[in-house]
């Protein structure tokens, strides 16, 4: 494991690359909160990792970030052991945020803080059983939390709930709260909707969400490129991959 060596030294460019990028998006959230008339705290940043190494979360930890997003396993399951193997003294977490089979559902309840990207009744029934199973056997030590995945046009492809089906999946996370906490949504804007459109609804499908479940105020929206609407509707968790880690490698499998 060649991580830490690549990860060293603040003259890295890399590292460099990477401080600068997170310090222009803390700026773009920031003035987009006060345009919105809300603090720049209220606004979560999740850096997305996803298709970068290791070394890279090594070096995001060196710059002071501790919440990270993943959205496909096995890679992230590899990554988060490898970085907590390099950085054993800190304490870092991490979201899942793509969609997920449910087959993979134990191994992510092993690492996961957070799952963004629930969408199904079956999805939260595999969940639950993960989730136990992984607190049984000391694998985490806290419920797993949820946020429902809205859909706004019924795209497959981009997964999600329509708002209609969203009470009976939070009923079902609810009924297991050993396991599960019903933390808020998630939406990933429609392809082909104005950002300000798509954030408008789910900002009113969310205000009428946390009416019925007072508990469930997070509203994970917005990634490079709509954070800004995002914010202004309300969410509390951006997701940010491009914008901080420049465009996805195309990975030789
Ligand atoms: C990759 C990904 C992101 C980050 O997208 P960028 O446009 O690269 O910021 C956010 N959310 C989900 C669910 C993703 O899969």
């Amino acid at each position: 494991m060649t991580v830490r060596s690549a990860a060293e030294g603040a003259d890295d460019p890399r590292t460099q690359d990477l401080k600068n990028a997170l310090v222009r998006t803390r700026e773009r959230i920031a003035a987009a909160a006060e345009a919105a008339g809300r603090e720049a705290d209220e606004v979560e940043l999740l850096v997305v990792t996803k298709y970068f190494p290791a070394d890279d979360v090594v070096r995001l930890i060196d710059l002071g970030e501790r919440e990270f997003g993943e959205s496909r396993e096995p890679e992230a399951s590899r990554k988060v052991a490898a970085v907590r193997a390099e950085r054993s003294d800190i304490s870092f977490t991490t979201d899942m945020i793509g969609s997920v089979q449910r087959k993979k559902a134990g191994s992510v309840a092993r690492w996961a803080r957070r799952v963004h990207s629930v969408d199904s009744l079956k999805l939260v029934e595999a969940f639950d059983g993960a989730a136990t199973r992984a607190l049984d056997a000391g694998e985490r030590s806290t419920a797993l939390d949820v946020l429902l995945q809205v859909s706004l046009d019924g795209d497959p492809g981009r997964g999600g709930l329509p708002a209609v089906e969203l009470a009976a999946a939070a009923d079902r996370v609810l009924a297991c709260p050993s396991s599960l906490r019903l933390d808020g949504l998630m939406l990933i804007a429609p392809l082909g909707m104005e950002p300000d459109a798509a954030m408008s609804r789910l900002a009113h499908i969310h205000s009428d969400f946390v009416r019925r479940y007072p508990g469930a105020v997070e509203l994970s929206a917005g990634m490079s490129g709509d954070m800004e609407s995002a914010i202004a509707h309300g969410s509390t968790c951006v997701r940010v991959g491009t914008a901080i880690m420049g465009p996805r490698p195309i990975l030789s499998l």
